[in-house]
């Protein structure tokens, strides 16, 4: 079963919960009893993803930075001629 991480909008109040894939997200703060919750996705990251955007962004992040060793080499070249 998943954690999940939800960060309370309203009192800052963030907590870590067993859910479920198919369970419906938390709403409401346990301590200020507002509906003020927002489910983090990346413990501790801070980070917010929604669904499949975070594979993609995770699959991007690796392609740009084998790019960016391959561009590394064409530039040092530049800056010599
Ligand atoms: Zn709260």
């Amino acid at each position: 079963m998943p954690t999940y991480d939800y960060k309370c909008e309203n009192c800052d109040h963030t907590f870590e919960t067993l859910q479920t894939m198919s369970a419906e997200h938390l709403k409401t703060c346990p301590e200020c009893k507002k509906e003020s919750l927002k489910r983090l996705i990346g413990a501790g990251a801070g980070l917010l993803f929604k669904g499949s955007g975070f594979y993609q962004t995770d699959y991007r992040s690796k392609s740009y930075n084998s790019d960016k060793k391959k561009d590394k080499k064409p530039s040092e070249n530049k800056k010599q001629s």
